[in-house]
């Protein structure tokens, strides 16, 4: 089977037995509550390194202490008093001098924002990254999310799953990414589907430590069953 059939089998078996809730995917909430590209971006980063669990606890605490979260507002407060209400997702620190520098680009690149739907997913992804604490993941969730153009974050669900499944040959973020583009065709709603049952995938079924192969739908597919299968 190519590439491309093989994955909207993986996203059909999935979405068979998988309804993925907002408030287990900071991405789907902040996109339900109606977020500004600011305030998207803020929840974003504060999922990176952990939990969405944790990222919304602190999300959560921060929107209901500022009310609206703006660069004027993020500016306006202390390090110290931003860095106690997102405590709960861990390294305050370091986010909370992305969230200024965030703050501050977004104060002068107001113009370039409102352009980032006419321009091309590598152009706007390349603006994102040259700010403090912006990452490629975080540029990608937000470019495929957030602007609805082709793009594929990999976190480490998703980066365990592919790599077991072995329908890639390589394992870098940016080639591994680039391939699953491609091989859904630039596809913008078949990507994002892919990347939330991915994540639920590794979180529930094929864990890091000892993944449940026995009850996986798509085994039939993943080279690591395979393996394991005629090895054990
Ligand atoms: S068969 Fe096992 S290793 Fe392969 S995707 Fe399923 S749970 Fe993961």
């Amino acid at each position: 089977m190519d590439q491309r059939k093989l994955l909207l089998e993986i996203i059909n078996r999935l979405s068979d037995v998988y309804r993925p809730r907002e408030e287990e995917y900071i991405a789907l909430y902040l996109l339900k509550q109606g977020v500004n590209d600011f305030e998207f971006l803020i929840g974003v980063i504060l999922s990176q390194n952990t939990s969405d669990r944790n990222a919304l606890e602190a999300y959560k605490r921060l929107k209901m202490y500022l009310g609206i979260i703006t660069p004027d507002t993020i500016l306006s407060l202390q390090s110290e008093k931003l860095e106690e209400l997102i405590r709960v997702a861990g390294m305050a620190k370091r986010r909370v001098e992305a969230f200024k520098a965030l703050a501050m680009w977004f104060k002068e690149n107001e113009e370039l924002v409102k352009r980032f739907r006419n321009m091309s997913p590598g152009d706007v992804r390349e603006h994102l990254m040259s700010i403090y604490g912006i990452g490629s993941k975080t540029a990608d969730v937000y470019i495929l999310m957030r602007l609805g153009m082709p793009a594929f974050p990999i976190d480490t669900h998703i980066k365990r799953v592919l790599s077991r499944l072995g329908i890639f040959s390589c394992t870098s973020y940016e080639c591994l990414s680039k391939s699953v583009i491609e091989a859904l065709n630039n596809d913008v709603e078949m990507l994002k589907r892919l990347h939330i049952l991915l994540i639920e995938h590794g979180r529930k079924v094929c864990k890091a430590r000892a993944p449940q192969c026995d009850k996986c739908l798509i085994r039939e597919y993943c080279n690591y069953y395979v393996q394991h299968k005629t090895f054990s």
